[in-house]
Protein backbone atom coordinates (compact mmCIF):
# COMPACT_ATOMS: atom_id res chain seq x y z
CA UNK A 1 0.00 0.00 0.00
CA UNK A 2 0.95 3.55 -1.11
CA UNK A 3 1.64 5.65 2.11
CA UNK A 4 -1.53 7.88 2.49
CA UNK A 5 -1.17 11.27 1.47
CA UNK A 6 -1.78 14.24 4.33
CA UNK A 7 -4.73 14.22 5.88
CA UNK A 8 -7.04 16.56 4.54
CA UNK A 9 -11.09 17.07 4.67
CA UNK A 10 -12.21 18.12 1.62
CA UNK A 11 -15.93 19.10 0.59
CA UNK A 12 -16.98 16.20 -2.14
CA UNK A 13 -18.95 18.25 -4.25
CA UNK A 14 -16.92 21.95 -4.64
CA UNK A 15 -13.74 20.54 -3.45
CA UNK A 16 -13.77 23.13 -0.70
CA UNK A 17 -10.75 22.40 1.71
CA UNK A 18 -11.77 22.16 5.30
CA UNK A 19 -7.85 21.63 6.11
CA UNK A 20 -6.39 19.05 8.64
CA UNK A 21 -7.94 20.55 11.79
CA UNK A 22 -10.94 20.12 12.65
CA UNK A 23 -11.69 19.30 9.15
CA UNK A 24 -14.88 17.37 9.36
CA UNK A 25 -16.46 19.92 12.17
CA UNK A 26 -15.91 22.96 9.46
CA UNK A 27 -17.02 20.84 6.56
CA UNK A 28 -19.98 20.13 7.98
CA UNK A 29 -20.57 23.51 8.62
CA UNK A 30 -19.52 24.41 5.16
CA UNK A 31 -22.46 22.25 4.07
CA UNK A 32 -24.99 23.51 5.68
CA UNK A 33 -24.36 26.77 4.49
CA UNK A 34 -22.77 25.90 1.12
CA UNK A 35 -24.98 23.21 -0.08
CA UNK A 36 -28.07 23.13 2.27
CA UNK A 37 -30.19 20.45 -0.05
CA UNK A 38 -27.74 18.23 0.24
CA UNK A 39 -29.35 15.18 2.26
CA UNK A 40 -28.04 14.45 5.66
CA UNK A 41 -27.39 11.03 4.71
CA UNK A 42 -23.87 9.82 3.22
CA UNK A 43 -23.41 7.15 0.44
CA UNK A 44 -23.25 4.11 1.90
CA UNK A 45 -23.29 0.43 0.97
CA UNK A 46 -26.49 0.25 0.66
CA UNK A 47 -25.98 2.51 -2.22
CA UNK A 48 -23.48 0.74 -3.62
CA UNK A 49 -25.49 -2.49 -3.62
CA UNK A 50 -28.07 -1.22 -4.92
CA UNK A 51 -29.51 -2.97 -8.33
CA UNK A 52 -31.58 -0.47 -10.02
CA UNK A 53 -30.98 0.50 -13.74
CA UNK A 54 -28.75 2.62 -15.30
CA UNK A 55 -31.12 5.18 -16.08
CA UNK A 56 -32.59 4.78 -13.09
CA UNK A 57 -29.45 5.94 -11.14
CA UNK A 58 -28.56 8.64 -13.53
CA UNK A 59 -32.47 10.16 -12.76
CA UNK A 60 -32.01 10.02 -9.24
CA UNK A 61 -28.65 11.81 -9.51
CA UNK A 62 -29.36 14.32 -11.61
CA UNK A 63 -33.29 15.06 -9.33
CA UNK A 64 -30.15 15.86 -6.34
CA UNK A 65 -28.68 19.23 -6.04
CA UNK A 66 -25.65 17.59 -4.24
CA UNK A 67 -23.84 15.10 -6.68
CA UNK A 68 -21.71 11.89 -5.29
CA UNK A 69 -18.63 12.22 -6.88
CA UNK A 70 -15.73 10.39 -7.07
CA UNK A 71 -13.06 12.15 -9.44
CA UNK A 72 -15.57 12.77 -12.78
CA UNK A 73 -17.72 9.31 -11.73
CA UNK A 74 -20.98 9.90 -9.85
CA UNK A 75 -22.12 6.87 -7.48
CA UNK A 76 -25.68 6.36 -7.58
CA UNK A 77 -28.33 3.18 -7.11
CA UNK A 78 -25.55 0.46 -7.86
CA UNK A 79 -23.78 2.63 -10.64
CA UNK A 80 -20.80 4.51 -11.56
CA UNK A 81 -21.43 6.79 -14.28
CA UNK A 82 -19.76 9.98 -15.91
CA UNK A 83 -21.27 12.01 -18.95
CA UNK A 84 -18.92 11.24 -22.62
CA UNK A 85 -17.83 14.44 -23.82
CA UNK A 86 -19.74 13.22 -27.38
CA UNK A 87 -22.77 12.31 -25.85
CA UNK A 88 -23.72 8.91 -23.82
CA UNK A 89 -22.20 7.50 -20.52
CA UNK A 90 -19.55 5.62 -19.22
CA UNK A 91 -20.60 3.53 -16.23
CA UNK A 92 -19.68 0.64 -14.75
CA UNK A 93 -21.51 -1.52 -12.11
CA UNK A 94 -20.65 -0.84 -8.35
CA UNK A 95 -20.44 -4.57 -7.31
CA UNK A 96 -18.03 -5.25 -9.99
CA UNK A 97 -15.44 -3.24 -8.89
CA UNK A 98 -12.72 -5.45 -7.40
CA UNK A 99 -9.34 -3.51 -6.71
CA UNK A 100 -8.56 -0.04 -6.21
CA UNK A 101 -5.28 1.65 -5.15
CA UNK A 102 -3.56 5.57 -5.26
CA UNK A 103 -1.13 6.05 -7.63
CA UNK A 104 1.50 8.92 -7.71
CA UNK A 105 2.28 10.77 -10.41
CA UNK A 106 5.11 13.55 -10.63
CA UNK A 107 3.78 16.08 -12.80
CA UNK A 108 6.71 18.11 -14.55
CA UNK A 109 6.32 21.98 -15.95
CA UNK A 110 10.01 21.24 -18.19
CA UNK A 111 11.28 17.42 -18.59
CA UNK A 112 13.48 18.04 -15.70
CA UNK A 113 11.78 20.32 -13.55
CA UNK A 114 9.36 18.69 -10.88
CA UNK A 115 6.62 20.90 -10.03
CA UNK A 116 4.54 18.51 -7.90
CA UNK A 117 3.00 15.55 -6.71
CA UNK A 118 -0.46 14.72 -7.53
CA UNK A 119 -2.14 11.08 -7.05
CA UNK A 120 -4.64 9.59 -9.52
CA UNK A 121 -7.02 6.67 -7.94
CA UNK A 122 -6.64 3.14 -9.91
CA UNK A 123 -10.18 1.21 -9.84
CA UNK A 124 -9.85 -2.09 -11.50
CA UNK A 125 -13.65 -3.21 -12.62
CA UNK A 126 -14.45 -6.60 -13.58
CA UNK A 127 -13.85 -8.32 -15.70
CA UNK A 128 -11.11 -6.06 -17.56
CA UNK A 129 -11.52 -2.55 -16.99
CA UNK A 130 -9.19 -0.16 -16.04
CA UNK A 131 -10.85 3.11 -14.70
CA UNK A 132 -9.02 6.50 -13.40
CA UNK A 133 -10.60 8.48 -11.20
CA UNK A 134 -9.49 11.76 -12.41
CA UNK A 135 -10.78 15.31 -12.53
CA UNK A 136 -12.10 15.76 -16.26
CA UNK A 137 -9.81 15.48 -19.08
CA UNK A 138 -7.15 17.55 -19.53
CA UNK A 139 -2.96 17.42 -19.56
CA UNK A 140 -1.44 16.85 -15.95
CA UNK A 141 -4.23 18.84 -14.19
CA UNK A 142 -6.38 16.05 -14.88
CA UNK A 143 -5.26 14.28 -11.73
CA UNK A 144 -6.56 14.06 -8.29
CA UNK A 145 -5.74 16.60 -5.40
CA UNK A 146 -4.23 14.41 -2.88
CA UNK A 147 -6.81 14.99 -0.67
CA UNK A 148 -9.78 13.92 -2.66
CA UNK A 149 -7.34 10.50 -3.17
CA UNK A 150 -7.55 10.52 0.58
CA UNK A 151 -11.49 10.75 0.53
CA UNK A 152 -11.96 8.58 -2.55
CA UNK A 153 -9.62 5.71 -0.59
CA UNK A 154 -11.56 6.40 2.72
CA UNK A 155 -15.04 6.31 1.48
CA UNK A 156 -14.64 3.59 -1.26
CA UNK A 157 -13.40 1.35 1.65
CA UNK A 158 -16.94 1.91 3.80
CA UNK A 159 -19.03 2.04 0.69
CA UNK A 160 -17.43 -0.97 -1.50
CA UNK A 161 -16.10 -3.28 1.28
CA UNK A 162 -15.84 -6.23 -1.11
CA UNK A 163 -12.93 -4.62 -3.10
CA UNK A 164 -9.57 -5.37 -2.31
CA UNK A 165 -7.43 -1.42 -1.35
CA UNK A 166 -3.98 -0.96 -1.70
CA UNK A 167 -1.44 -2.11 -4.63
CA UNK A 168 1.00 -5.28 -4.19
CA UNK A 169 3.23 -6.83 -6.79
CA UNK A 170 1.27 -10.10 -5.55
CA UNK A 171 -2.25 -8.53 -6.15
CA UNK A 172 -1.07 -7.38 -9.46
CA UNK A 173 -0.29 -10.58 -10.68
CA UNK A 174 -3.06 -12.42 -9.42
CA UNK A 175 -5.56 -9.64 -11.03
CA UNK A 176 -3.50 -10.34 -14.55
CA UNK A 177 -2.67 -13.83 -14.60
CA UNK A 178 -4.94 -15.55 -12.47
CA UNK A 179 -7.85 -13.44 -13.06
CA UNK A 180 -10.73 -15.99 -12.05
CA UNK A 181 -8.75 -16.69 -8.36
CA UNK A 182 -9.21 -12.36 -7.91
CA UNK A 183 -12.92 -12.56 -8.86
CA UNK A 184 -13.86 -15.90 -6.89
CA UNK A 185 -12.10 -13.86 -3.67
CA UNK A 186 -14.27 -10.88 -5.02
CA UNK A 187 -17.43 -12.76 -5.23
CA UNK A 188 -16.79 -14.31 -1.36
CA UNK A 189 -16.10 -11.00 -0.22
CA UNK A 190 -19.41 -10.21 -1.96
CA UNK A 191 -21.43 -12.52 -0.46
CA UNK A 192 -20.20 -12.18 2.86
CA UNK A 193 -21.06 -8.20 2.98
CA UNK A 194 -24.67 -8.99 1.52
CA UNK A 195 -25.34 -11.55 3.71
CA UNK A 196 -23.98 -9.38 6.93
CA UNK A 197 -26.27 -5.95 5.31
CA UNK A 198 -29.13 -8.43 5.25
CA UNK A 199 -28.92 -10.18 8.51
CA UNK A 200 -28.08 -6.33 10.32
CA UNK A 201 -24.61 -7.37 11.72
CA UNK A 202 -23.65 -4.62 9.40
CA UNK A 203 -24.60 -1.12 9.31
CA UNK A 204 -23.86 2.02 7.89
CA UNK A 205 -23.81 4.82 9.69
CA UNK A 206 -25.28 8.13 8.81
CA UNK A 207 -22.10 9.19 7.80
CA UNK A 208 -21.49 6.53 5.43
CA UNK A 209 -18.79 4.30 7.84
CA UNK A 210 -19.87 0.42 8.27
CA UNK A 211 -20.51 -0.07 11.97
CA UNK A 212 -20.07 -3.61 12.46
CA UNK A 213 -22.19 -5.22 15.48
CA UNK A 214 -19.95 -8.32 15.10
CA UNK A 215 -17.05 -9.42 13.59
CA UNK A 216 -17.60 -10.04 9.72
CA UNK A 217 -14.85 -12.79 8.56
CA UNK A 218 -14.16 -11.82 4.87
CA UNK A 219 -12.26 -13.61 2.44
CA UNK A 220 -8.64 -12.63 1.47
CA UNK A 221 -6.79 -13.14 -1.31
CA UNK A 222 -3.31 -15.18 0.14
CA UNK A 223 -0.61 -17.32 -2.05
CA UNK A 224 1.94 -19.65 -1.27
CA UNK A 225 5.00 -20.73 -3.35
CA UNK A 226 4.19 -23.81 -5.75
CA UNK A 227 7.55 -25.70 -5.94
CA UNK A 228 9.01 -28.26 -8.68
CA UNK A 229 9.20 -32.13 -7.45
CA UNK A 230 12.91 -31.14 -6.58
CA UNK A 231 11.94 -28.35 -4.84
CA UNK A 232 12.39 -25.43 -6.91
CA UNK A 233 9.69 -22.61 -6.46
CA UNK A 234 8.38 -23.07 -9.42
CA UNK A 235 5.56 -19.49 -8.99
CA UNK A 236 3.35 -18.76 -6.83
CA UNK A 237 -0.19 -20.06 -5.98
CA UNK A 238 -3.16 -17.97 -5.02
CA UNK A 239 -6.27 -18.61 -3.19
CA UNK A 240 -9.15 -17.42 -1.10
CA UNK A 241 -9.17 -17.76 2.66
CA UNK A 242 -10.49 -16.56 5.80
CA UNK A 243 -7.53 -17.52 7.48
CA UNK A 244 -3.54 -16.49 6.26
CA UNK A 245 -2.07 -19.79 7.40
CA UNK A 246 -4.03 -22.56 6.44
CA UNK A 247 -3.39 -25.99 8.25
CA UNK A 248 -0.29 -27.74 6.55
CA UNK A 249 0.63 -24.96 3.97
CA UNK A 250 1.30 -21.40 5.11
CA UNK A 251 -0.35 -18.97 2.73
CA UNK A 252 0.56 -15.36 2.64
CA UNK A 253 -1.61 -12.58 2.37
CA UNK A 254 -0.94 -10.96 -1.19
ZN1 LIG B 1 -18.57 22.55 -0.93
Amino acid sequence: MTTPPEQKVVCPICGYNAGSVNGKEILRQHMQIQHPSVRERALSVHDALASSPLETAISEANSQLAEDKFGDYTLSKGWFFKEKLLGGYDSFKAVDLCWAFPTKVTTKAYAVVTTGVRWDMTLNVRPHKTVKLSHESGGVNDKLPSASVDYALKALSQIIPWAIFGYSNYRAECWGKYHDVFLKVIDERLDVVRAAVNSGMLEAGVDGMLVAKKAVNMPILTYKFRKTDSGKVAGREYQSSTDARETGTTYYRA
